[in-house]
C-alpha cells in the first residue's frame, strides 16, 4: 500500500459500513493496516503520529517516595493503591500487549510505580519476550526501575528475555539520593543493582536522572564523569508538571540547555541525530569519543510531533499521553468476553483520533486541567 501521508486510517473509517458498530472486515482492515501501512509504521493518529511504543505499568506501588513522583506526606500509610482483583494479571497484560503489536507496537517498556515489587515479574518478561511485531522480529522489550532489587532480579529478568534496563539514579552523592528517593535508601545499592544489570547482559544501561533545580543539579559533572568511565547511557530529564501532588513550579526546572552547556564546558560536545523517530532524547555525543549523553527537554523543547506512545496502566485503561486526565478502560472489555480482534478495533478507533500534545500546549494555560500522576501510569 502506498504512503499517502494522510492518516489512512482516517481513510479506512469512511468504509466501515453504516450501522454497524463492529464489522469484521473492519477489524480486518484494521490490522491488515498495521502490517502493512509503511512497512514499519502502523496505524496513524490524526497528527499521523503511528502507534509504536507502549508503556505497561504492573504496578501503582513503589518502594521510594520521590518527591517529584510519590510525595511521601500524600502517599503515606493510608494512601489507598489498587486492591489486586483491579489489576492486570500477567496473562490479560500478555493478552493485550499482543493486541498493540499486532497493530505495530515494537517496543514494549515495563515500567510502574516500580515494577520489581510486582512478585513474579520474569513470568511476564517470559510471556512478553514471546510475542513477535508486524516484521515477525522478536519485541524490543526494556524496562525501567529504580535499580532497588537489580541485584536479585537481574539475571532471572535477562535469562526470561529482558533486554535492556534503565534505572532511575538522581545523585551519586548519598545523602542527596537518600532524600530525593523519600525513604532514605543508599545510593551505593543502586550502583550495586546497575552492576548486577551490565553482569547479567542487560547493558550499556540507561540511567534516567531528573533534574530539580536547588536538589542535586550540583550533581551534573560527577554523574556525567560516572557514566562516562562505566559505559553507562546517561540521560537528563527536565522535571515535569505531571500529576497534582508535586508542586510543580517553573523555577525548578532545569533547562536541557543549561545541563548541555555544563557538561560541554568540561567535556566538549557535538549534537546526535535522532536515533528514529519518536526518539525523546536530544542526543550530544563526547568529541573525544567517550559515548554520549541525552538531554530530555520535555518542558523547554517539547516534543509531540514524534510522539508514538501509548501507555497502559496497572488498571487496564489506556493512556495516549503522559498528561492524559481520562484514561480508556481495558479491563473491562478484556474480563467480558471481547475478542483479540475487537480489542484491536477498540484500541485503533482510539488511537485514530488521538490528538495529545500537551507539551507543546503547556504555555496556554494547561495547567488548570485535571492529570494523572506519574506513577500511576509509568513515565
Ligand atoms: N519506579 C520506576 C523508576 O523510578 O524508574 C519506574 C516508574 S517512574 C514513574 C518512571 C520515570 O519517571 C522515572 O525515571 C522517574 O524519574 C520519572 N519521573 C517521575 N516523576 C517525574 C517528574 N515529575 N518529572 C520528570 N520525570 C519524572
Ligand atoms: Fe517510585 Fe519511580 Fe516514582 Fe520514584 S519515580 S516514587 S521510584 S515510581
Ligand atoms: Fe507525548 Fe503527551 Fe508528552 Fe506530548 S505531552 S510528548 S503527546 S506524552
Amino acid at each position: 500500500m502506498e504512503r499517502t501521508g494522510l492518516p489512512v486510517y482516517v481513510e479506512l473509517r469512511t468504509n466501515r459500513p453504516e450501522g454497524r458498530s463492529r464489522p469484521s472486515v473492519y477489524s480486518w482492515s484494521v490490522l491488515e493496516q498495521a502490517r502493512t501501512f509503511d512497512g514499519r509504521a502502523g496505524l496513524l493518529d490524526s497528527r499521523g503520529r503511528a502507534l509504536r511504543d507502549l508503556r505497561i505499568s504492573v504496578t501503582d506501588r513503589c518502594n521510594f517516595r520521590c518527591p517529584y513522583c510519590m510525595p511521601g506526606d500524600v502517599f503515606g500509610r493510608d494512601y489507598q493503591f489498587l486492591p489486586r482483583d483491579e489489576i492486570l494479571s500477567y496473562e490479560e497484560i500478555r493478552r493485550l500487549a499482543g493486541v498493540f503489536v499486532r497493530l505495530g507496537a515494537h517496543k514494549l517498556r515495563i515500567t510502574g510505580g516500580e515494577p520489581t515489587v510486582r512478585r513474579g515479574l520474569p513470568d511476564l518478561v517470559a510471556m512478553l519476550a514471546e510475542l513477535r511485531t508486524t516484521d515477525a522480529e522478536p519485541v524490543d522489550l526494556a524496562m525501567t526501575t529504580n535499580g532497588s532489587a537489580l541485584r536479585r532480579l537481574a539475571g532471572p529478568l535477562a535469562d526470561a528475555g529482558l533486554r535492556r534496563v534503565t534505572v532511575s539514579l538522581d545523585s551519586l552523592d548519598d545523602e542527596v539520593f537518600r532524600r530525593m528517593n523519600g525513604v532514605d535508601f543508599p545510593v551505593a545499592k543502586v550502583l550495586d543493582g546497575i552492576d548486577a544489570a551490565v553482569e547479567a547482559g542487560l547493558g550499556p544501561v540507561k540511567v534516567n536522572v531528573v533534574l530539580k533545580r536547588g536538589e542535586n543539579d550540583g550533581g551534573i559533572l560527577d554523574l556525567a564523569r560516572w557514566a562516562r568511565d562505566a559505559g553507562h547511557v546517561l540521560r537528563f530529564i527536565e522535571y515535569m508538571d505531571v500529576g497534582t501532588t508535586n508542586g510543580w513550579r517553573l523555577d525548578d526546572v532545569v533547562p536541557a540547555a543549561e545541563v548541555v552547556d555544563v557538561i560541554g564546558r568540561e567535556w566538549p560536545l557535538e549534537p546526535v541525530g535522532a536515533g528514529y523517530r519518536g526518539e525523546v532524547a536530544e542526543r550530544w555525543r563526547y568529541r573525544d569519543g567517550r559515548g554520549e549523553v541525552g538531554v530530555i527537554a520535555s518542558v523547554t523543547q517539547p516534543f509531540c510531533g514524534d510522539c508514538t506512545r501509548a501507555r497502559l496502566s496497572a488498571e487496564g485503561k489506556l493512556y495516549t499521553c503522559l498528561f492524559s486526565a481520562i484514561g480508556h478502560d481495558l479491563r473491562t472489555p478484556l474480563r467480558d468476553g471481547t475478542s483479540d480482534d475487537e480489542l484491536a478495533e477498540q484500541i485503533g478507533d482510539i488511537w485514530a483520533i488521538r490528538d495529545d500534545r500537551y507539551s507543546e500546549r503547556r504555555a496556554a494555560a494547561t495547567d488548570r486541567l485535571p492529570k494523572i500522576e506519574m506513577f500511576a501510569l509509568g513515565g
